[in-house]
């Protein structure tokens, strides 16, 4: 793939700014997009010069190998803003490293670090009026890659087209979620893709979720593949219990669990914040005996989108588990008030976690 010099982004302006149509206050997740968004294709497998333009549709071959046979690939990351209002990037180097690790294991052509970082650095500059300046406001980035190929034979295609976009959001899950805990479907299994953000990967997990969100739940906890004996994550996220005052979550060693950025971040303040973290095989039993006994005080899961988003309560098999309130959960509570205020510059970043725009 040949380096190109992504410094000279392309940039086409868009010709007036719809941010000012935007009610801040009530903004669906996902549903509302900014005025520009970057564009990059290869041609003949070289990446040609990314460009930033206004929002819109594209133009794609009906014969598109990434819609027959599900070359395609995603990141997700945030833009906050800072006490000063202006844009803050939370690890985008973690997104990149994944999104490179993504595109391998679909064998797909690997985005340049330069255009991925100053193409997403360009982009959010350029909207910056549109992260929002409310409680738990942020710009939802979301890179895409897919494979352009207009062939119907099974390859790997030779040519890609690379996206980024933005959507303004607010808090995820304004209030806590209930789960439930999947002993039938499979979300991952060793050797497969779980471990990378492939978009098949979310289309196959809609039909399992839909049982349970008929019956209140919002998101399943995948169990593992081979016995759904341990726990895995829950729908999007990574997820975390907290028994006996320790801070738990499972292990990623056996690449069916996406290794979320927001879980090592987890990790890290609360090793840093002096709680014991323990990273391991954790079983439905054990989850439901501690349920059972009181042990288990709080659970959350974790992801860009959600942040941290409190468990409720935990359903398994026709059991219905309820956790304490969210007022008596002072861990997953320090947690979330240490990461949203090294994102958003109230705290200072020990961490070198926060990249300025
Ligand atoms: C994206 C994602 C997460 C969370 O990862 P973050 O980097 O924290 O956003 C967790 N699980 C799955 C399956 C995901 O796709």
């Amino acid at each position: 793939m040949s380096q190109i010099d992504t410094a000279s982004i392309k940039i086409s302006r868009a010709e007036g700014s719809k941010v000012s149509e935007v009610d801040f206050g009530q903004l669906p997740f996902g549903r509302v997009f900014t005025d520009h968004m970057l564009v990059a294709y290869t041609q003949n497998g070289n990446w040609e010069q990314a460009e930033i333009k206004p929002f819109g549709n594209i133009s794609i071959h009906p014969a598109l190998s990434a819609l027959h046979y599900g070359q395609s690939i995603f990141e997700g990351m945030k833009a906050y803003r800072d006490t000063k209002g202006n844009p803050l990037l939370f690890r985008p180097m973690d997104n990149y490293e994944r999104f490179v690790k993504s595109a391998e294991r679909m064998f797909m052509a690997p985005v340049p670090k330069s255009m991925f970082m100053e193409g997403i650095k360009a982009l959010v500059s350029l909207d910056r009026e549109w992260i929002p300046a409310v409680p738990g406001g942020s710009l939802y980035v979301r890179p895409l890659l897919f494979a352009t190929d207009p062939y119907v034979g099974i390859k790997p295609s030779d040519n890609y087209c690379f996206i980024v976009f933005a959507c303004p959001v607010g808090a995820y899950y304004a209030e806590a979620i209930n789960v439930y805990i999947e002993e039938k479907y499979t979300r991952a299994a060793e050797g497969g893709v779980g471990a990378v953000k492939a978009a098949g990967n979310y289309a196959a997990s809609l039909y399992p979720n839909k049982f349970r969100v008929d019956k209140g739940y919002r998101q399943l906890v995948w169990t593992d593949a081979k016995e759904h004996k341990y726990i895995e994550e829950s729908g999007t996220m990574n997820i975390f219990f907290v028994i006996n005052g320790k801070v738990i979550t499972p292990d990623t060693s056996r690449d069916t669990i996406l290794k979320g950025v927001t879980r090592m971040s987890v990790i890290s303040l609360a090793k840093d914040m002096g709680y014991e973290v323990e990273e391991r095989r954790i079983s439905v039993m054990e989850v439901i005996d501690s349920l059972q006994n009181g042990t288990l005080t709080e659970a959350f899961g974790s992801g860009t989108a959600a942040t941290i988003a409190h468990i409720a309560a935990i359903g398994y098999r026709e059991g219905h588990h309820d956790l304490p309130s969210i007022d008596q959960r002072p861990i997953s509570t320090a947690l979330l008030n240490r990461l949203t205020n090294i994102r958003t510059g109230v705290e200072p970043d020990p961490y070198g976690w926060v990249v300025k725009v």
